[in-house]
């Protein structure tokens, strides 16, 4: 049932990209803003309605009552535009044709979300950088518009700035390394690294964030789910020189209390008790000996590049929690990417899960002392938060930015030298490096100095999204500013 809104209370509208890395934030966006007393609505598929107001039931059954957020449906043009029946989400829509399609679909969603605003008259619509019409929808219904990218300021200032100077356009080769033009500080970067839609291809997803880019500055602003201490150089930056209003109010996961609501984060994958059984195998090993290797919900792993996984963890000596996730890997009868009597021998040493796991509770389990990750923001966010040194295998979207935060601005992890951009894809690692790498995190001076520094990260979130802290802060400035706006809209 739909909560009451009383008179004076700010409705907010959430429209998340039907994709688990960016329902999982929003959904703790919404509650988060639940929290402070603003009636909240995520509009979203028939597929995923069910499934977020479960993700939302858990928080509201674990001692959030109070917090109430409500769900809209939308219908998804599923046939209409190739997709089979059902095929709500980027992560259903693997191959490059389907992505296609299902981008060319989200640009047919503006009617019902029209209808929906009409319907309910929010004060504000937050919608996903991929939904840039909904700036225009917004506009037309006079209620500001929202921008979430799901990712850190570091990441938004490259990637505008590539769009706004096209510094691959003056390089002759795709391995040539250049600076982006008005970025600060000297981080190099080649067109192999650079996400395709940076370049000139006229694919729908390409002219989805083209137009994204487009229409960045004309929206009312960027909710970014990051916090001020972890990047201050590129916050002021994307802010006062690059010109776009934005608030940090990150880490949005920290506002998931209890181990409940970590659990259940997954919307559209559940944690089975198998998979929660990693917990208490953690809970037998020493503190920091684990190395936690998961790549996100979304990247496909070749069969040889599983098997190069498995021989650099074996040879790494270390304990781990490997996750091969559905996405990862297309489940086939026979598991042949594992190395003959692998798991034999890794008995006691390692697990293997098939699935989906409560990562924020792994990361936060102290056997837990480094982590393998794809570079997906909310990913890291939770790592910094764990006080984790890093790997970083960076493999698709805004990916190879992440990771130049994390190794060369923050100093928090190595890189494992992936060096190619491939749409959704895991390539190109050897064993050796994988070995090195995990090494790297796991021992000696360095490893610890990476750790005492993620450890001084992690304290700082913690201190930003508490009272008085910066993300708090930057959140009532937020809806401060949305107060004296619909204020003055309903005087004029
Ligand atoms: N995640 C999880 N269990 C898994 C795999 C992923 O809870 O087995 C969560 C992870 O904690 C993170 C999200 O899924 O919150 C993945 O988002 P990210 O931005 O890191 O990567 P994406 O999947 O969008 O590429």
């Amino acid at each position: 049932m739909e909560s009451e809104k009383t008179d004076d209370q700010l409705h907010i509208f959430f429209f998340p990209l039907m994709a688990q890395g960016h329902l999982i934030p929003i959904i703790d966006m919404a509650m988060l803003f639940a929290s402070r007393g603003l009636k909240a609505t995520i509009i979203t598929t028939p597929f995923h309605a069910p499934l977020v107001s479960k993700t939302l039931q858990s928080t509201q059954l674990s001692g959030n009552s109070h917090i109430n957020v409500n769900v809209l449906t939308i219908k998804f043009p599923c046939v209409e535009n190739g997709l089979p029946e059902g095929c709500e989400s980027v992560n259903m829509a693997l191959s490059h044709g389907l992505q296609q399609q299902f981008a060319r679909a989200t640009t047919k969603l503006g009617p019902q979300l029209s209808q929906l605003l009409q319907q309910h008259r929010p004060d504000c619509l937050v919608a996903d950088m991929l939904f840039p019409w909904a700036t225009d929808v917004a506009a037309r219904h006079g209620i500001p518009r929202l921008i979430f990218h799901g990712t850190c300021y570091f990441s938004l200032c490259a990637s505008l700035c590539v769009h706004r100077y096209e510094p691959q356009k003056i390089v002759s080769s795709d391995s040539d390394r250049f600076q982006i033009p008005n970025l600060p500080g000297d981080m190099k970067f080649t067109i192999n690294q650079l996400p395709d839609v940076m370049e000139d291809v006229n694919t729908e997803f390409e002219k989805l964030y083209k137009t994204s880019k487009e229409v960045e500055g004309r929206s009312y602003g960027v909710l970014v789910n990051s916090f001020y201490e972890l990047e201050p150089v590129y916050a002021d930056h994307y802010k006062k020189v690059l010109g776009i209003k934005a608030w940090n109010i990150g880490p949005l996961f920290l506002c998931n209390k209890l181990s409940e609501q970590k659990t259940n984060r997954g919307v559209e994958q559940e944690c089975s008790t198998d998979q929660r059984e990693c917990l208490n195998w953690l809970s037998s090993r020493k503190p920091n000996s684990v190395v936690y290797v998961c790549f996100g919900s979304l990247p496909y792993v070749s069969d040889a590049q599983l098997m190069e996984i498995a021989l650099g963890l074996e040879a790494s000596g270390h304990s781990f929690i490997w996750v091969v996730n559905e996405g990862n890997h297309v489940q086939g009868v026979k598991e042949e990417w594992l190395p003959e009597g692998f798991e034999k021998r890794m008995e006691g040493k390692g697990l293997i899960i098939r699935g989906w796991v409560p990562q924020v509770l792994i990361l936060q389990h102290e056997a837990v002392g480094g982590f393998v990750t794809h570079c997906g923001w909310n990913s890291i966010m939770e790592g910094v938060c764990a006080g984790l040194p890093m790997v970083t295998w960076p493999a698709f979207a805004e990916q190879f930015f992440n990771e130049k935060l994390v190794t060369q601005i923050l100093g928090i992890g190595v890189g494992v030298g992936a060096e190619k951009w491939a749409r959704l894809t895991l390539v190109g690692v050897k064993r050796e490096a994988i070995e090195k790498a995990v090494s790297r995190i796991m021992e000696g001076e360095e490893a610890e100095e990476m750790r005492n520094r993620a450890k001084a990260l992690g304290e700082m979130a913690r201190m930003a999204i508490r009272e008085g802290g910066s993300s708090y802060l930057d959140l009532n400035a937020f809806i401060e500013g949305l107060k004296l706006h619909k204020i003055s809209c309903d005087a004029s």
